[in-house]
């Protein structure tokens, strides 16, 4: 089913603005992550797509052709599985996925065959009869998601359901998350404040900011063309390029630069693998952190600006610390984004 918000707006009885007026699609099977810092107003868009806030007036929320704003949650048929997994802890995994359909007042058969179908689904088949107080945080919140799936909801809301997990297990759910909500084609809204997670489940990543969606694209669209200075730092870590700009040179610290275009109304940003250590590099800084990650190196670089530059190093000979490094970095590797600052 394709969600559709026009105008919704959140203000809570005390007055804050939670969620100021947001539009938003999400279509039939799209996976769409809400990403941004904590207090963006992330939950309270996920609550009041599930039914559990009533929203501003003048705000409206359809599924297809269907204005749910006025339904309570319990019409709107949604899944929803949250960080804290809300099983019923002294009951065997099979009655805790089949409890909703119990619910829906399915037959037996009926039930049955579902439960089997989403246990096999989430590699739960050999858990079915165990109650959830013998499970690991990893096997309930495959039961959580199991539950949630079960009753085939006609949309998938998603709290930061990983986010109790140690960070093994929690890249190992991510990616099965993802391949099972694709199997099932499942519409579906995923809140996180990781953007990795955010990255690596969903079609589309939507980042919040100060009660708004800033900004709306694939991974990549807002990996290489962020909107905003606030986006290019909150995905992917962009760097601020702290100088002066005058035409198409910019002048660091460290050196000149040359900018793709007249930056002089622009803050400049620059990923930590386009800062390329370099022979030939206009600029010169001196290395202060080295850190091996087996792939590469990340080398912090100090008097290029007032912060350090972190430079990917991928080559043999890594240099050490306290070496003098020239620095390149491509014109067309530049973000040149408006001064323009949305949040922080
Ligand atoms: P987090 O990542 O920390 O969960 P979030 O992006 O999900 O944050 P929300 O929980 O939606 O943020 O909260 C948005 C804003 O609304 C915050 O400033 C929060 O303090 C406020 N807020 C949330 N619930 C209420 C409430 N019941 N009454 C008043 N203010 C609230």
């Amino acid at each position: 089913m394709t969600l559709h918000l026009t105008n919704t707006a959140k203000t809570y009885p005390d007055g804050t603005r939670a969620l100021l007026s947001t539009e938003l699609t999400v279509k039939t099977g799209e996976i769409v992550s809400l990403l941004g810092p904590s207090g963006c107003g992330k939950t309270t868009l996920l609550r009041l797509i599930a039914g559990l806030e009533t929203p501003d007036l003048g705000s409206a929320i359809w599924f297809d052709d269907d204005n749910v704003t006025a339904l309570p949650v319990e019409r709107r048929k949604v899944g929803m599985v949250f960080q804290s997994y809300a099983l019923f802890p002294n009951t065997s995994v099979g009655a805790n996925i089949g409890y909703g359909l119990k619910m829906q007042k399915l037959s037996k058969w009926e039930i049955g065959s579902r439960v089997t179908e989403v246990l096999e689904m989430c590699q739960l088949q050999k858990f079915s009869s165990r109650a959830i107080t013998t499970l690991s945080g990893g096997q309930r919140q495959r039961v959580a998601l199991a539950r949630a799936i079960a009753p085939r909801p006609r949309l998938l809301l998603l709290d930061e359901p990983l986010s109790a997990l140690d960070a093994s297990l929690r890249e190992t759910l991510r990616d099965e998350l993802a391949i099972l909500l694709r199997e099932f084609q499942i519409t579906a809204i995923f809140v996180t404040h990781d953007q990795d997670e955010a990255m690596a489940i969903a079609d589309r990543v939507a980042v919040m900011a100060d009660g708004r969606v800033v900004q709306s694209g694939t991974p990549e669209e807002l990996y290489h063309n962020p909107n905003s200075s606030f986006v290019a730092g909150f995905v992917g870590n962009a760097m601020h390029l702290d100088g002066k700009s005058l035409g198409n040179v910019l002048t660091l610290m460290g050196g000149l630069l040359k900018l793709p275009s007249d930056g002089n109304a622009h803050n400049i940003y620059v990923r930590a693998e386009d800062v390329q250590i370099n022979e030939d590099g206009p600029l010169i800084g001196q290395v202060e952190t080295i850190t091996f990650f087996g792939t590469h190196y990340r080398v912090g670089i100090k008097g290029i600006m007032p912060n350090l530059l972190t430079s990917i190093y991928t080559g043999q000979n890594a240099p050490k610390v306290g070496e003098t490094v020239k620095v390149n970095i491509e014109p067309e590797a530049l973000m040149l984004l408006s001064k323009e600052k949305v949040a922080a």
